[in-house]
């Protein structure tokens, strides 16, 4: 939530008021009467709330203020699904937020936000965004109808026409334990459908990521998409190069980390969105023959879902790198086809992959590295002997690496004897170890050409 508000106040874009039919739209919204579900209405217990949090809800709310859990939480909490974060909405301004609690900290220059501290867990406490009146000013759209930025305090029916789906727009309320439901997000909740606040398009075009956002949740919550609030997706989706490449690697990350990465993959394509994310992928993918590389993508995407469902930690450059390997290897054919050295012409294939990539979404450079590493350590598994064999073992990137030799094998871009090798190779003892080497010299057809370097050696001390 933190990283939308403050990258949506940060534009600096020429702007343009809003049409008078996009103000009329919304200010017919802020008109409506919401739904209570009173505590009997469902299922929301405190006993699922983080008690930081509770601590935050009951201390505004005895200090006078209304508060109130809302967005993903309250969502996760109506599924029975332990949410990851806790986010609460008040009326008090950040500064009386501060004021009643020792651990604050208010961040964001424009859009001030409190957060509150507890231990590891923080509690991120919003003031109510206003929107409804003179929407032409507060809130400033570009061209294409995107926010530039949305930075005036309201109420809570103001606060709640600025968030995306009707399912991220419901309010627990610390005062009497219901729900208040401006909406209709309680129906769509129990239907299983993600609807846009508002209309569709508009609400795109105000913030293009929301299509992003729109699958993640759809996959990850299991529900339907609204047909209106699907359908413009096909025209939009190119408004995503309008968004800057920062915020668009916050969201990006999520999407193929929520456990469900190949069917967001599957649904980013079928909406054209995924070609906006990767481009490089997009064009590998689309000169695909006989299922590669989209099989060793698929692979990849569901080695992730495994690992995520049998609780392993994820390396997001895992990812990236299956992603681009087909491009970085059909560069580097060109490049040697240009006359380069194989060893520098990978090289600068994956920067030239990497630097195309970036335009798209970026991502940090250790991420670049870290891609890098993987790719060029693919080549040193062919070349096995003696020490050479034992300091790849010792590579800090060599499990990544080797797993992604296993998926290349698995999809035949690698043979997999040089896999099961190296399966066996890592936990092999000492003297098992020593077999496999010697069971490589003997098959080897390189013998011949190694025998070679102790003479070339004897040469150089001589
Ligand atoms: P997650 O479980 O992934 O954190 P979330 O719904 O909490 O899901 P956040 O990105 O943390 O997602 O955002 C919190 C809330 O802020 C959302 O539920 C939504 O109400 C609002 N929000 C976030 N991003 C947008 C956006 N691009 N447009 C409108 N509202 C948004
Ligand atoms: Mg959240």
């Amino acid at each position: 939530m933190l990283s939308f508000f403050k990258k949506i106040i940060n534009k600096t874009q020429s702007v343009k008021p809003q049409d008078a039919g996009d103000s009329l739209e919304i200010e017919k919204k802020t008109g409506l009467e919401p739904v209570i579900y009173t505590r009997s209405e469902h299922n929301i217990s405190r006993n699922q709330i983080s008690s930081n949090a509770l601590k935050v809800l009951y201390r505004l709310k005895n200090e006078g203020y209304e508060a109130y859990l809302v967005g993903g939480c309250v969502r996760d909490l109506l599924l029975g699904r332990e949410p990851k974060d806790f986010d609460v909405a008040t009326n008090a301004t950040p500064e009386q937020v501060k004021q009643a609690f020792r651990n604050c900290r208010l961040i964001g220059r424009r859009f001030r936000l409190a957060h509150v501290f507890f231990g590891r867990e923080i509690i991120e406490v919003a003031t109510f965004r206003g929107s409804s009146e003179n929407v032409s000013d507060l809130q400033k759209v570009d061209q294409d109808g995107r926010l530039l930025h949305d930075n005036y305090y309201g109420t809570i029916d103001q606060d709640v026409i600025r968030r995306d789906f009707t399912v991220n727009a419901l309010y627990y309320n610390i005062k009497d334990f219901s729900i208040v439901d401006y909406v209709g997000g309680m129906h769509d909740h129990r239907a299983g459908v993600m609807r846009l606040i508002g209309d569709p398009e508009t609400r795109y075009r105000e913030d293009p990521v929301r299509m992003i956002r729109l699958v993640r949740f759809a996959v990850k919550l299991g529900f339907s998409i609204n047909a209106e609030c699907e359908k413009p997706i096909f025209q939009l989706a190119d408004l995503l190069a309008n968004i800057p490449v920062a915020r668009l690697q916050d969201e990006t990350l999520k999407l193929f980390l929520s456990g469900y990465a190949v069917e967001t993959f599957e649904m980013l394509r079928h909406y054209g969105l995924f070609a906006h994310l990767y481009p490089v992928a997009e064009k590998s993918l689309s000169s695909e023959e006989s299922g590669f590389p989209k099989l060793f993508i698929i692979k990849a995407l569901e080695n992730t879902d495994k690992r995520i469902a049998e609780g392993k930690s994820i390396a997001p450059f895992f990812l990236i790198s299956a992603f681009l390997w087909d491009a970085v290897k059909t560069q580097a054919n060109l490049n040697v086809a240009q006359g380069l050295p194989e060893s520098v012409a990978f090289q600068q294939a994956a920067s030239q992959v990497i630097s195309l990539q970036v335009k798209s979404t970026a991502f940090p450079k250790h991420i670049g590295v870290a891609m890098r590493e993987v790719w060029g350590l693919q080549a040193r598994f062919q070349s096995r002997n003696g020490a050479r064999a034992y300091r790849l073992l010792g590579h800090p990137k060599f499990r990544a690496a080797y797993d992604f030799l296993l998926l290349q094998a698995e999809t035949g871009g690698a043979d997999p004897e040089l896999a099961a090798w190296w399966t066996e190779f890592q936990v092999a003892s000492e003297a098992g170890k020593k077999k496999l080497l010697a069971s490589l010299t003997k098959s080897s057809p390189r013998k011949r050409r190694r025998r070679r370097k102790p003479a070339e050696n004897k040469k150089q001390n001589d």
